[in-house]
């Protein structure tokens, strides 16, 4: 291996450090400890770990953590009349959906009915049309992690050609947008992009947010470059046991790389860092305190 890891999971404890101070602040200034509330429907088994971690690195913040739990069956009405009534309760700073949601239930217009002020996911349209226009709002988390890392490893992003592969609301397209609000070139593959390795090969950061194993290879990367691999997939590898791997070749491009992230250990960590650095700067903003928000 050439290329520096790029350790998520140490940048994460960091962060999580200052958010912790952050909020001890909060709390004395405010008289009262910021909160977040996660709301989960149905009993999807991966749904319920998120759930619970957040839930347990939101009280490790020393912030409160309300988490309501409701049936698969849950009525779309009785959802959306659970996040009004926390979008009027005062002690709620965030509110975060667990998503996927059941088939039954409009996840968008779920989304649209949180506070734009409480949604620290960023996936409401009022937050994602902040970031088009260069507006303040609340950035979604795994794009926020993303760059967060970027900017320790390279500085300042300027003048630099990015390739995103990947267009979700919840990664791609929110990731190309802090990428040129940075400076860079960007350059956004998906599904139907041609000659996807040439793209990649002129790139000087790849972010690769597919859900594809293994699919960005080493021979694809620039000399030098810097990877960000954001794909989470499970895999079954050695004696039928799972593991988790990236979307990118690690092993490969690790041999080309400049600096690469690893996974597990890289994006994940950060994703649910920025859940709680987004609670905290929305606990801050609602009480009218002052918060550097770029050094935390
Ligand atoms: P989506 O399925 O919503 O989007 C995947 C994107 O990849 C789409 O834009 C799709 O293109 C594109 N794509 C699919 N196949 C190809 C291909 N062969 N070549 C080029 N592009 C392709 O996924 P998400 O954005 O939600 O998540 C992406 C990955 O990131 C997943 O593995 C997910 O688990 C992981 N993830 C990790 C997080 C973390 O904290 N580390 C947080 C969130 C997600 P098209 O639009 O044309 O269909």
């Amino acid at each position: 291996m050439t290329a520096a890891l790029i350790d998520g999971k140490a940048f994460a404890g960091r962060l999580r450090h200052r958010i912790g101070e952050a909020a001890a602040r909060f709390e004395r200034e405010a008289g009262r400890k910021a909160g977040l509330a996660v709301v989960l429907v149905g009993e999807d088994p991966a749904s319920e770990v998120y759930v619970r971690s957040k839930a347990r690195a939101t009280m490790e913040a020393g912030m409160d953590s309300f988490e309501f739990k409701l049936p698969a069956d849950t009525s779309p009405q009785k959802l959306l009349d659970t996040i009004h009534a926390l979008n009027a309760q005062p002690n709620v700073d965030g509110i975060l959906v667990q998503l996927p949601l059941p088939d039954h239930i409009d996840e968008d217009e779920v989304i649209e009915a949180i506070d734009p002020g409480k949604d620290v996911d960023g996936f409401n349209v009022i937050n994602a049309g902040r970031l088009a226009v260069g507006q303040p709002g609340l950035v979604p988390c795994t794009p926020l992690g993303c760059m967060m890392l970027l900017k320790d490893r390279l500085g300042e992003l300027d003048g630099l050609e990015a390739v995103v592969i990947g267009r979700s609301n919840i990664v791609g397209r929110p990731m190309a947008q802090l990428l040129v609000d940075a400076n860079c070139t960007v350059t956004i593959a998906h599904s139907r992009t041609r000659e996807l390795p040439e793209v990649v090969r002129r790139a000087d950061i790849v972010v690769a947010a597919i859900g594809r194993p293994h699919l960005v290879q080493g021979e694809w990367i620039k000399p030098g470059a810097t990877v960000i691999d954001v794909g989470i997939n499970r895999i079954e590898g050695e004696g039928g046991k799972r593991r988790l791997v990236g979307d990118v070749d690690f092993d490969a491009a690790s041999k080309v790389a400049g600096a690469i992230t690893p996974v597990p250990g890289g994006v994940g960590p950060m994703t649910i860092a920025c859940l709680l650095r987004n609670a905290l700067v929305s606990a801050y903003r609602r009480e009218n305190l002052q918060l550097a928000e770029e050094a935390l």
